[in-house]
């Protein structure tokens, strides 16, 4: 069978990873969070005085630490879990001091040639839903399937805020929502693959679905496709 590629892209914390690990699973495919790959070369930088807490870029540096830097996945407890350099890095990328600083860092275009080039190469044998901002635009501009997944920014910041106080986090709901639309604003407005509808893609807005609803949304159009 033709290996399949599923291109889920749209704002920030809008339940992409989840729909794309629901479907990854019904499908038996292989689910990629690109996120996580542009939030561990992030942390790697704040880690390694690359990027400062007030926010500058040494872009000298950054450039020549990319080829140390090894991002991989693997199950732990049927989750996903990132790690960097061989180390289990999943709660760290996720917290609040990573989020608010990569969109910068993802912007950066020698950034996203490698994390781009490492994408395809992943999913080169395998059919993939993967999830991220330029995948039905740049990754995978032929991807068989393609969503542009979004919600409304008040209904986002309450799901991210209940998932970091659930997770036993310590978080202020308006830092959590101002860190949202900081984060779309500079996505959409960047030079290198800002973050935009493809042409072909089908709009998924689910302030007001369920997860189960927008799975079914979901799986309706990729059966259609795949017949
Ligand atoms: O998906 P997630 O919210 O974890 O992504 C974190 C950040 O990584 C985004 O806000 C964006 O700046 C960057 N990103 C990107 N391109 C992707 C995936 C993520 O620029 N394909």
């Amino acid at each position: 069978m033709k290996n399949i590629k599923i291109a889920l892209d749209g704002h920030s914390s809008c339940g992409k990873s989840t729909l794309a690990k629901q479907l990854a699973a019904h499908y038996g495919f292989l689910f990629i969070d690109t996120g996580a790959m542009y939030r561990a070369v992030t942390l790697y930088a704040l880690k390694n005085g690359i990027v400062s807490f007030d926010d500058k870029i040494d872009e000298d540096k950054l450039r020549e630490s990319m080829g140390k830097i090894e991002i991989a996945f693997k199950r732990v407890d049927n989750q996903n879990h990132t790690l960097l350099n061989g180390e289990d890095v999943e709660k760290e990328i996720r917290q609040l001091e990573v989020s608010k600083r990569v969109s910068k860092i993802s912007a950066i275009a020698f950034v996203r040639e490698k994390l781009v080039d490492f994408q395809r190469r992943i999913s080169e044998n395998s059919s993939v839903v993967m999830d991220g901002r330029d995948i039905g635009t740049v990754v995978f501009p032929n991807a068989e399937v393609k969503f542009f997944v979004t919600a409304n920014a008040d209904v986002r910041a309450e799901r991210r805020y209940k998932e970091l106080l659930e997770k036993g986090e310590k978080v202020d709901f308006e830092q959590i929502k101002q860190s949202v639309i900081t984060r779309d604003k500079l996505d959409s407005e960047r030079e290198v693959s800002p973050l935009r509808k493809a042409d072909d893609a089908i709009v998924l807005d689910n302030s007001f679905m369920t997860r189960e609803e927008q799975f079914e949304f979901a799986k309706n159009i990729i059966d259609k496709v795949l017949k």
